[in-house]
């Protein structure tokens, strides 16, 4: 009898050991399956390190690049190719985060259950939620400018443009020397980090609302310049008496250099943290780029450049892009993503509360009322900010523009960004018109 117990009890181990082998075989397989499916050695699916089949098509199902027999056919126009590129991907792979080396496996037609089931080489169809004819009005709105345009849906996280420039067309790639120092292969938005300049407000406006005891009855003056130690902070022009809502709305750097050595530096860091800027994020598991904020010495001019989005401060696009989703969406930064049908591990993050999004808001909408002018974006419930950052070295400073549009049927955040593009509200924010027309008006086909 006792024998028999224990075999039973051997039996039930033994079991036990298996399943949980199994168990962990199937996870690693769920896993990595995908991974190892599209592991470049795999001859079935690669030939020579490129993709023998598949077809990536925009969320309109136009064909934005074909594989057939490792041979690559792009969209028809070319303005769409080069606007496309660095979402698509080159033949070479030099632009390793474009989809068709991305997201290789579901190119493949991997399947977890059958593992890949296109050996016939017929690859799979991956559809991005990209609209190739807007990113092709983004593009064209460049006009040649060094920079990034992007613009999400703030309730879904799809991206519905992502243009990155300089671009190439990738039907005629060019020659590119291992000197070159234009970053041509660099998808900006989702793998640089640039100065902010004055978008980065927010970020202290935020921290201000809420660490700083009546802010919005306080009275701010400024003489166009304010002593900070042996330096100064300097304005445009001598901004004068103004309220919290025209400190933005001038975008005064006295101010705001003001209340960042008021916050510290120990909170402008948290902030600049929980917002997820000074991190890398996933966007259908590509990492962005991850960006940066120095904590400087309580008191010093270092500190108070900080807080106007000088100094040290880096902000990856992509992740401007989140946080001004976030004001838009009352807090909630949704988890971005350029494919159509990926809903897996898809939700959202509650980054600052309901009513400091309300609050930024509100001044947003006044930014554009009492500076950048309504006229300028006709039709459009523009809730936006702008930056003219300085990046020393004799250049024009980089040119933003970052928002979005209070519109129920197109909930449509948007950053701009055009390397030393000059004063950014006039240039990035003609570019963010454009393009949020054509997503709105329909005029991008
Ligand atoms: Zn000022």
């Amino acid at each position: 009898m006792k024998r028999v117990k224990r075999r039973t009890i051997a039996v039930i181990v033994l079991i036990a050991m298996m399943v949980t082998g199994l168990g962990f075989y199937t996870v690693r397989y769920a896993l990595h399956g995908g991974e190892w499916a599209s592991f470049i050695s795999n001859g079935n699916a690669f030939s020579g390190g490129r993709l023998k089949a598949g077809r990536i098509e925009d969320r309109n199902g136009v064909t934005l690049v074909s594989v057939e027999d490792g041979t690559y056919t792009y969209a028809e126009s070319e303005t769409v190719r080069r606007a496309t590129l660095h979402a698509v991907g080159d033949k070479n792979r030099n632009i390793g985060t474009g989809a068709l080396w991305a997201f290789s496996s579901r190119l493949l037609g991997y399947d977890p259950i059958m593992g890949i089931y296109s050996l016939d080489g017929d690859g799979g169809t991956l559809k991005l939620t990209i609209d190739s004819s807007l990113n092709a009005v983004a593009y064209e709105a460049l006009n040649g400018r060094s920079g990034t345009v992007a613009v999400m849906d703030y309730t879904t996280g799809e991206i519905l443009c992502m243009v990155s420039n300089p671009s190439f067309d990738p039907e005629n790639p060019p020659e590119i020397s291992e000197d070159d120092t234009s970053g041509v292969y660099l998808n900006r938005f989702l793998s640089s980090s640039f100065t902010p300049g004055s978008t980065y407000k927010l970020v202290t406006l935020a921290a201000a609302i809420e660490n700083i005891d009546g802010l919005f009855d306080r009275d701010f003056h400024c003489d166009g310049r304010m002593q900070v130690g042996a330096d100064n902070i300097v304005c445009t022009s001598a901004h004068g008496d103004m309220k919290i809502e025209d400190a933005l709305a001038v975008s005064c750097n006295c101010v705001f250099a003001q209340l960042a050595l008021e916050l510290g530096a120990d909170t402008m860091a948290e902030y600049a943290d929980d917002y997820g800027l000074t991190s890398s994020f996933s966007v259908d598991g590509i990492a962005t780029a991850a960006g940066r904020y120095d904590k400087a010495e309580a008191g010093s001019i270092d500190l108070a450049w900080s807080g106007v989005g000088q100094y040290n401060d880096l902000v990856n696009p992509a992740a401007m892009l989140r946080f001004v989703s976030a004001i838009a969406n009352s807090g909630r930064a949704v988890d971005m993503t350029q494919i159509d049908t990926f809903r897996i591990g898809h939700g959202s993050e509650r980054i600052m509360s309901g009513s400091t999004a309300e609050r930024i808001a509100q001044m947003m909408d006044y930014c554009v009322s009492h500076t950048y002018g309504d006229e300028n974006f006709p039709g459009l419930e523009l809730r936006a900010k702008s930056g003219t950052a300085e990046v020393g070295g004799g250049k024009d400073p980089n040119a933003w523009f970052v928002g979005f549009i209070e519109n129920e049927e197109h909930p449509l955040a948007f950053v701009v960004m055009i390397e030393n593009g000059g004063w950014g509200s006039s240039q990035a924010g003609s570019v963010a018109n454009k393009v949020l027309q054509a997503a709105v008006n329909g005029q991008a086909g």
